[in-house]
């Protein structure tokens, strides 16, 4: 399941191929949502935004389109006419003079207006997206202090969708570990300085894995580990996926355990219980 890095990396390669161009042909591959093709056919893209997990393409004076991808979605972009050869099923065009944004495989697509988003069953859940601007460490400082939040253990809460969206499994390993947190500790567990540092780390990490397409380590190890032809997984994070090797700081095995269903990597000395 792709993470908040990789779904906005997905929406800058959209608006590259469309923002600002009209759709001069917009179409469905699911029959309930043909009639509405001339909704949004002949208008401006105003943008492709991620919410969560979902995409949501706006069209001048024109509804909202939502598209989340779930495991199997994928978009693509193309020449005019030149769409990849594929066996997927295709579910939406956006098609403009000089690109076209093509979305393979997803079935959870919807037609909405502006005013439906609030009301959404999944996105009227969701946190603040930690990848946004107006997300900032400060605003996160006060989540973690929320009646709602503060008793929750970290290794569950920050894959919650509604604390802040945008965490996946990788990255909340990551998160931890850079952090120097156990799993297991829970926001009232934290001092003032704890909290503030844990927000920081939230942001920094997921920005990093932003810039660098999901390489969370920057470590000269890491960069040696890479260097040599270690296989990606050994080397693009400090913690997930490496269970079993050295940690970089302390040489203590990293170990694996599950938290809440999924899959975490830690290191015991570096993240104390
Ligand atoms: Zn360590």
């Amino acid at each position: 399941m792709p993470e908040g890095p990789e779904i906005r990396r997905v929406a800058d390669q959209l608006n590259r191929a469309v923002q600002g161009k009209i759709a001069e042909r917009v179409s469905f591959g699911q029959a309930h949502l043909e009639a509405r093709t001339g909704e949004m056919a002949g208008r401006r893209v105003l943008s492709i935004r991620p919410r969560g997990k979902a995409l949501l393409t706006r069209f001048e004076d024109g509804p909202v389109l939502y598209t989340h991808n779930q495991l199997y979605g994928k978009w693509v972009t193309c020449a005019p006419g030149k769409p990849p050869p594929t066996r997927r099923t295709l579910r939406v065009a956006i098609e403009t003079a000089d690109r076209w944004a093509l979305l393979y495989s997803a079935s959870d697509i919807e037609v909405l207006e502006e005013g439906e988003l609030d009301r959404h069953p999944f996105l009227a859940k969701l946190g603040p997206d930690l990848l946004e601007a107006d997300t900032t460490p400060r605003k996160l400082r006060k989540r973690l202090d929320a009646a709602r939040f503060r008793r929750r253990a970290l290794g569950g809460l920050l894959l919650d969708q509604g604390f802040v969206a945008g965490i996946g499994n990788y990255l909340r390993s990551e998160i931890l570990f850079f952090a120097g947190l156990s799993p297991k500790l829970r926001p009232e567990d934290l001092d003032d300085e704890e909290r503030a540092a844990l927000a920081r780390t939230m942001r920094a990490v997921i920005q990093r894995a932003y810039r660098t397409g999901g390489v969370t380590e920057l470590s000269q190890l890491a960069k040696r580990a890479r260097a040599a032809g270690e296989p990606r997984r050994f080397w693009r994070h400090a913690v997930f996926n490496r269970g079993g090797k050295p940690c970089r700081r302390c040489g203590t095995k990293i170990r694996r355990i599950l938290v809440a269903s999924r899959q975490l990597y830690l290191c015991r000395e570096c993240q104390p219980a």
